[in-house]
């Protein structure tokens, strides 16, 4: 006993199969809305009908949405709940009656989104930014305060960019105003994306070359340590190797002569020239890039259509992975730092003292390699024991 025979089965092969086995056991099938006996031709019919009538409302209706959705996407308009950064207003005709909606900017919403950007762009760590902005007593979407991941979910929308996206692909331009331009999005979409970005402990780093500086004996990172007491011995704050224990320098002492030659490279006449990316580089990291994802695309339209099998497109795939992975750190490295260039120019030192830790080790970073040499027992700093090359 079914509710109605459209609840029983959705595909007419389906039915088919329960016809077979009600014939076969003589069992005689009844539907509240109405009955249908499976064992008489006429029963049998009316099944066929009704059921393949169910079906052909099940895709009408599934098809009516989608179509709906798309034109929506289509014609620019968004769907859906109103998205963070955003407030819809409702159009409303000389007659009194509502036309439609209109989307506008939040506009604390949007400078968070706008800020952070900026932020984030400039070297700060998601975490960072995240707390930086709770503390102003800004909340996430779901009215909690923000994390590192609901910041980076919030900040990777393309419609923050007024791109309209329609099944994942970015299908036009929305009809709502950017809360960002197309420059900055796609330079922190590339960023938060890049799998080089290291993630995790950053937002707690308290030392200026922490996981920067090398070590000059086994090539490792060089972790900093905060002052502390050995016994009854003070030992100041260092950076040492945790993985071949030969170098263990004065932090203060290392720093201090990092922060002297990155003011120096900065006062300098062509330092303007550092932040300004190389164009050639980007252009071509840029086209590469896309003729990777165009293969990627061609893998995945082969496999719908059946020319290739399921483990095919797995090492198709696989094979063009780290090669976009490749390119992608290629194009961060050729862009533009526009955030950097207001450092640039007479009176740096003073202009570096008032940056942040973090905005300070994303400069260190993006310019220098930093190499901190071991020593003998007992011998005291000097300047030497730091090597540097510069990377910019
Ligand atoms: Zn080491």
């Amino acid at each position: 006993m079914v509710w109605d025979i459209d609840r029983l089965t959705r595909t007419p092969a389906e039915l088919e199969t329960l016809i077979d086995l009600a014939e076969a056991h003589g069992v005689a099938l009844a539907s509240v809305g109405g009955e249908v006996d499976l064992g008489t031709p006429q029963g049998r019919l009316t099944a066929r009908i009704k059921g393949s009538v169910a079906r052909h409302e099940v895709e009408q209706s599934s098809r009516r949405l989608k179509r709906k959705f798309l034109e929506r996407a289509e014609s620019g308009l968004s769907h859906g709940k109103v998205a963070y950064g955003y407030v819809r207003e409702p159009v409303i005709d000389e007659t009194g009656t509502v036309r439609g909606y209109t989307e506008l900017l939040h506009p604390e919403q949007a400078a968070v989104i706008q800020t952070a950007t900026k932020r984030i762009l400039a070297g700060e760590p998601l975490r960072a930014v995240a707390s930086a902005l709770n503390e102003t007593g800004s909340m996430s979407p779901s009215g909690k305060p923000w994390s590192g991941t609901t910041l980076r979910q919030v900040l990777l929308r393309d419609r923050n960019a007024g791109r309209r996206v329609h099944q994942k692909q970015v299908i036009g331009k929305g009809n709502w105003p950017a809360i960002l331009d197309d420059d900055s999005f796609d330079r922190l979409v590339a960023l938060l994306r890049d799998p080089r970005r290291r993630t995790g402990n950053n937002g707690g780093v308290k030392h200026l070359l922490s996981g920067i500086a090398i070590c000059g004996n086994c090539g490792e990172r060089l972790r900093g340590a905060a002052e502390h007491r050995y016994g009854k011995k003070k030992q100041p704050r260092s950076y040492a190797c945790q993985n071949c224990y030969k170098v263990r320098r004065k932090a203060d002492a290392v720093d201090e002569v990092v922060e002297a030659l990155v003011i120096a490279r900065l006062e300098r006449p062509d330092a303007a020239d550092l932040f300004a990316g190389d164009s050639d580089a980007m252009t071509r990291a840029t086209s590469e890039k896309l003729a990777i994802e165009a293969r990627l695309d061609l893998l995945a339209d082969q496999f719908a259509d059946g020319l290739i099998t399921g483990s095919q497109l797995e090492r198709g795939t696989a094979r063009l992975r780290p090669k976009l992975a490749e390119v992608e750190a290629q194009i961060i490295a050729a862009s533009p730092s526009p955030e950097y260039a207001e450092l640039v120019g007479p009176g740096v030192r003073a202009r570096w003292e008032g940056q942040s830790l973090d905005r300070k080790r994303a400069v260190i970073d993006a310019l220098m390699r930093v190499t901190v040499l071991p020593s003998g027992a007992g011998q005291r700093f000097s300047p030497e024991q730091v090597e540097f090359e510069w990377s910019l």
